[in-house]
């Protein structure tokens, strides 16, 4: 009895301390609110450089982040000489390109698409399972039939002629062995804050190139590819999706920045967590992004050469190299 009492009263101690941290955390982020750097949006890859120019267009006329996400990375999933997001995607070794996309905004709101076939904007399609739905994750056919009721087109499944060739320069191995950087991580993430100070999140990719019919990554699962809590902050990854998905990579960054965490040591320490979980971590490429509540950015890859775009009102629209463990 004596040491179920004990235990109630450490419990009720722990709980203390952790509701006293936890407040803290969230303490320490808002008090520099005077220097709030807002709007800003950050994505993935140099092809994040178009994306926010997209989403700036939003952004600066005083829209909300949801729509920025969403118009920004429309402009990657347009481009048909995009190898790695969007229809112009590079297929899965049975020729097909599938989709996999997700949304989330400030007030937590979210919704994914998965294994997504002959759609143009499959972020749209997401944002429409958020707002027209009770669910959160829509896949493969009965994706494609809400996407087809609710006004998006059937395009066609040929691919392009660029992927095409790469396709059958494939086939005549047909193995599988991702070459870091070059075959093919470059989803696009992106994560906004608004003039209004609301966070929101997007993630859309073909996924990786040549991967099994019907495989599906991190980049449209809440928590893995994008994450957004707007008391905090918001994260989004890119590369070897089973990896992130392993340790709800996007989620643990917005953790470790609820703890105290800059975005960049958010991400860092996202990446070590990954790395001791990934005993083949050097065969691997990931990437994380994130921003606080504040505006301020971070980012951090496993290897050499993850960039991303940054759009700030002092700087405009610049590339910059992440750094990285190896
Ligand atoms: N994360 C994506 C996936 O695993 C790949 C990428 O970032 O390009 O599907």
């Amino acid at each position: 009895m004596s040491t179920r009492r004990n235990f109630l009263k450490l419990s009720a101690f722990t709980a203390g301390l952790f509701t006293i941290n936890k407040s803290k955390a969230i303490e320490n982020i808002a008090r520099s609110n005077a220097k709030q750097i807002k709007p800003v949006v950050i994505s993935t890859w140099s092809h994040g450089m178009a994306a926010n120019e997209g989403a700036w267009k939003v952004l600066s006329s005083n829209g909300t982040a949801l729509d920025a996400v969403e118009k920004g990375v429309m402009v990657t999933e347009d481009d048909l000489t995009n190898l790695s997001v969007g229809l112009g995607g590079l297929p899965d070794r049975d020729g097909h390109v599938t989709l996999d996309a997700s949304i989330m905004d400030e007030k937590g709101r979210c919704a994914g698409v998965a294994f997504l076939e002959r759609i143009k904007h499959p972020i749209s399609v997401a944002r429409m399972v958020m707002e027209k739905t009770p669910h959160v994750l829509m896949v493969g056919e009965g994706a494609q039939k809400f996407a087809l009721d609710n006004g998006f087109k059937l395009e066609s499944k040929e691919l392009t002629p660029e992927a095409d060739k790469a396709y059958k320069e494939w086939l005549k191995k047909s193995e599988y062995k991702p070459v870091i950087n070059i075959e093919n991580h470059d989803t696009i993430g992106m994560v906004a804050l608004d003039a209004h100070g609301n966070l929101s999140g997007s993630c859309t990719t073909s996924g990786l190139a040549y991967k099994m019919h019907g495989r599906v990554g991190d980049s449209p699962i809440i928590g893995a590819g994008m994450y957004v809590d707007n008391e905090v902050g918001a994260a989004c990854a890119t590369g070897l999706g089973e990896t992130v998905l392993k340790i709800c990579g996007s989620y643990q960054v917005v953790e470790f920045m609820r703890q105290g965490l800059s975005p960049e040591e958010a991400c860092k320490k996202t990446v070590e967590r990954l790395i001791k979980k990934s005993p083949n971590y050097k065969d691997v490429q990931v990437g994380f992004l994130a921003l606080n509540k504040n505006g301020e950015h971070g980012a951090y890859s496993l290897q050499k050469g993850f960039n991303y775009a940054l759009y700030t009102p002092e700087n405009g629209n610049k590339l910059f190299d992440a750094k990285s463990f190896i």
